[in-house]
């Protein structure tokens, strides 16, 4: 077994999405930000409503998924197919874009703490023309499994360690994404195996943890350098983190905004598409 150390630490920074809810970004901060497959990674937590208020309105997506993870508050989520999502506290939301959703994204609150984050992640250029799709996982039906010194939600992929796995919430074919919100009590030790190869970080979104003898402070993404497992530690207090892994696709990638393709000519024509009204049809 090879440990896999913390490679680089990609700090996150203020940024303003949607009608202007402030939020923090890591991954996707710039376009050379980004881990293959993923593509970016925001964190929201406030408790000002003037913070998230205006929400995401009606805006559209194609060419990859988005995973929603609630943590606190309440979000509405409406699409183009007819869909309405409630996401409460601990639930995920798993929206497979591909060639084109339309939806918005509202608080279902006007006062105390919204906390979570979007993940984007990138599909395969033989799926990203394929029709959408959206999945709504309540908290209830993610996999939990105590260790010495905390507990950890696996939300996709699995965790493995010593010979054990629990299997997540969320399988995806190609890019095999594992993402586990990992709870940790003050100086105490996670291990997982991850499959050499595939791309992998994590996010501490409480206290801080360190990985091969380096410290990854709070609100920043430790990208880790490859081997076949990793192991984290917290400090004197208490950590909470996300680890993800995936395959990366090794594809070009051209972005525009919430459109992410293979080509140029791609990116144009999903403008078109949005423009006449056949992105999502
Ligand atoms: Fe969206």
């Amino acid at each position: 077994m090879s440990e896999r150390e913390l490679a680089n630490v990609i700090p996150s920074m203020p940024a303003s999405d949607g009608a202007g809810v402030k939020l923090r970004r890591s991954l996707g901060a710039t376009q050379a930000l980004r881990h293959d497959p993923f593509l970016m990674l925001d964190e929201f937590f406030s408790d000002n409503p003037d913070d998230y208020i205006a929400g995401f309105p009606s805006h559209p997506h194609r060419g990859f998924e988005t995973v929603t993870y609630m943590l606190d508050g309440r979000m509405q989520h409406k699409d183009h197919l007819g869909n309405t999502g409630d996401l409460g506290p601990g639930d995920v939301q798993w929206m497979t874009a591909a060639r084109g959703i339309i939806h918005s994204e509202m608080p279902q609150q006007t006062e105390g703490r919204m906390r979570g984050f979007q993940l984007w992640l990138n599909l395969p250029s033989g799926q990203k023309m394929q029709p959408a799709s959206y999945r709504d996982i309540p908290t209830g039906d993610i996999p939990e499994a105590e260790f010495a010194g905390g507990r950890v939600r696996v939300i996709a992929g699995g965790w493995s360690h010593a010979d054990q796995r629990v299997e997540g919430a969320v399988r995806r074919a190609t890019t095999d994404p594992m993402l586990l919100d990992v709870h940790l009590d003050a100086g105490s030790r996670f291990e997982a195996d991850i499959p050499a190869g595939h791309n992998a970080f994590a996010y501490v979104y409480e206290g801080e943890a360190t990985i091969g003898g380096k410290v990854l402070p709070r609100r920043a993404a430790g990208l880790l350098g490859d081997g076949d497992r990793v192991e984290i530690l917290s400090e004197s207090d208490g950590t909470r983190l996300l680890l993800l892994a995936a395959k990366p696709l090794n594809e070009p990638i051209v972005q525009y905004g919430p459109f992410v393709m293979n080509t140029r000519e791609e990116i144009e024509q999903a403008l078109a598409d949005y423009r006449d009204g056949t992105l999502a049809a």
